[in-house]
């Protein structure tokens, strides 16, 4: 495994999201995962599935230390006495006495960022966290987060992949010393038709989804949360790191498509209501 590393939190590159999983097939998925070597989770409050995330880390042969966990407050739950409250609720959920990074899920523009950053503040000298980041931050929020935040912002976890490859935000992140969490690394799949990535994928004997995931983790301070319930895909995912893509070939597979991108968007949030 690589890690990427911004103001002393040290990140597997590559981790298990979890979204749409719940109850016994995200216990079952997180424990396969953390056997097949993940140490990396990441959850949320609005996913409703905290409880089965922790149960399978705690039946895990393995240290809680070495899982890097990541939660998010939910936007409704911004403000500075609702912060500290659900936080606590969801290490409650997840049978742990701190995460290692706390986000806040979306932008909540009804409530006062500073609020929402001091109160995460204090979450880190109670110990109950041990890294700050957000989600889904365009650059002004962004600013205005990490100038009210007295914990560095370690990340912006937000959607990125060859179709949405955020020049700006990366380059932003790369200045500042922070990480860029991507999230939908595959596209929620539409990338893995992609004929330059199957032709990538024949040409180096990977799966597409390796070569999307690829392209991504060799992006500096890039780290991927891919979702995946099925055990092959799973190990494939976090088998990335014995080979390399040349320079032009992540240029060729770098295509910003909004409307790949919002395809990809449009069927995760489709797929809450099917
Ligand atoms: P994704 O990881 O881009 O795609 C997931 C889809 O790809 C699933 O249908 C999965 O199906 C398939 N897949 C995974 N590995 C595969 C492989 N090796 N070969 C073929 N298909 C594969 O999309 P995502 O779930 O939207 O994003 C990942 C995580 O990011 C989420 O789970 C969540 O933790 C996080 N996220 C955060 C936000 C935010 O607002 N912060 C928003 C969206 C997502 P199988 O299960 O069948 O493998």
């Amino acid at each position: 495994m690589e890690y990427a590393e911004a103001y002393g939190a040290r990140v597997p590159k590559v981790g298990l999201g979890t979204w749409q999983m719940t109850g016994e097939t995200c216990y079952e998925t997180v424990s396969t995962a953390l056997e097949l070597g993940y140490r990396h989770v990441d959850t949320a409050q609005m996913y409703g599935n905290e409880k089965a995330v922790g149960r399978a880390i705690d039946d895990a042969d393995v240290d809680r230390e070495e899982v890097f966990l990541t939660t998010k407050v939910s936007p409704r739950n911004a403000g500075y006495d609702d912060v500290i409250r659900s936080t606590k609720e969801s290490l409650d959920r997840l049978g742990t006495e701190y995460v290692d990074l706390l986000l806040l899920h979306w932008p909540n523009p009804l409530q006062s960022v500073s609020e929402t950053m001091r109160a995460m503040d204090h979450l880190v000298e109670r110990g109950a966290v041990a890294h700050l980041g957000v989600s889904n931050f365009p650059e002004v929020f962004l600013d205005r987060a990490r100038e009210a935040a007295e914990t560095p912002v370690v990340t912006n976890q937000l959607q990125f992949h060859p179709y949405r490859p955020q020049r700006g935000m990366l380059g932003y992140c790369q200045d500042n010393r922070m990480l860029l969490t991507a999230y939908s690394p595959l596209a929620r799949g539409v990338a893995l038709e992609d004929d330059e990535v199957r032709r990538l994928a024949e040409k180096y004997d990977r799966t597409p989804a390796q070569i999307v995931l690829r392209w991504a983790t060799q992006h500096r301070d890039v780290v991927v949360i891919p979702k995946s319930t099925d055990p092959d895909h799973l190990a494939e995912n976090l088998a990335l790191f014995d080979f390399k893509l040349t320079r032009s070939e992540v240029d060729e597979l770098t295509k910003p498509s909004l409307l790949k991108s919002a395809r990809a968007m449009l069927d995760g949030v489709l797929s809450e209501f099917r």
